[in-house]
């Protein structure tokens, strides 16, 4: 593995690699790396010539008063994670490297952005959608690893990238879960074990959502209902939004059927956990809901 901090090297790395005719994945990440991470790699792996990862915390995605300076690090763990899920190409850019000057530029997708997690975090999807498109211009034409557990920002990528005729083929990745359901998540070190314990009614309350459907619920309001009942039945978790939508346009639908999506936002402690599903299939959800 090459591990590199500048963008005219991974230019060139790149460019060589397709001049001799293979496909690069690229995998960008913030880093703190866990299983999620690692089956983006893998998928990459399996589906590229050269794969690339990419660690950075962005800043022009976190808010005031958000996490920035305390979102965890390691990058040797990193480092030795990329290794072993067999990354070829390690980017890991300073702050300074990618953003020499205050950047005056902004990637925006508003009709996708400025709802649900951007609704509680405002201007988190511009800060995304701006530096992904930078990465994607340092890339070049790729196929690009994105996690379904980020399921807003899959879609605000997938558009950006489409709208703007980027190079990049934005391949979506399910998400992967610890043993009892919980999403994985850089920010679940965070959870002390009581907050661990009562993280898991995120899951637990997708899956109490899907289990309605698949018992004939129809009616996305009931759906909807339902779910955030679950999760204001555990005391440590503070509810920010259940939302029932099309799963493309994220707009809110009147009945559950296919391409149907249920996300869920809430505080449970110290970290703010999303989570997400199709309302037809409990995907990789576990456990049952009762
Ligand atoms: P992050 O480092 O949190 O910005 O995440 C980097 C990438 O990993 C994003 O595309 C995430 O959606 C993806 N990811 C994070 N957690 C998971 C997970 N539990 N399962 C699958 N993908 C994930």
């Amino acid at each position: 593995m090459i591990s590199v901090a500048t963008i005219a090297e991974t230019r060139k790395l790149l460019e060589a690699a397709r001049g001799e005719g293979k496909i690069v994945g690229v995998v960008p990440t913030m880093g703190f790396l866990h299983d999620g991470h690692v089956s983006l790699m893998a998928a990459a792996r399996r589906e590229c010539d050269l794969v690339m990862a990419t660690i950075f915390v962005n800043p022009l995605q976190f808010g005031p008063g958000e996490d920035l300076d305390a979102y965890p690090r390691n990058f040797d763990g990193d480092a030795a994670r990329c290794e072993a899920a067999g990354v070829d190409v390690l980017l890991a850019p300073s702050v300074a490297e990618m953003f020499p000057r205050p950047t005056l530029t902004q990637v925006s997708v508003p009709a996708l952005a400025n709802l649900l997690d951007g609704a509680s975090r405002p201007g988190h999807f511009d800060g995304v959608a701006t530096v992904v498109s930078k990465l994607f211009n340092i890339s070049g034409p790729c196929r690009a690893y994105f996690g379904e557990k980020d399921w807003q920002q899959l879609q605000v990528i997938t558009r950006m990238a489409g709208d703007l005729s980027f190079p990049v083929h934005v391949v979506g990745c399910p998400i992967i879960r610890e043993t009892d359901g919980l999403a994985m998540s850089s920010r679940n070190v965070y959870l002390d074990e009581a907050h661990r314990g009562a993280a898991r009614v995120l899951s637990r309350s997708l899956r109490a959502g899907v289990d309605a459907v698949a018992s004939g619920e129809t009616e996305a309001v009931a759906v909807r209902e339902l779910v955030e009942e679950v999760i204001r039945a555990e005391p440590l978790a503070e509810l920010d939004y259940v939302a029932v939508v099309d799963a493309t346009m994220l707009e809110m639908v009147d009945k559950v059927g296919s391409n149907v999506r249920i996300l869920v936002a809430a505080t449970v402690g110290p970290a703010r956990l999303i989570d997400n599903t199709d309302a037809c299939s409990p995907g990789t959800l576990m456990g049952s809901s009762t």
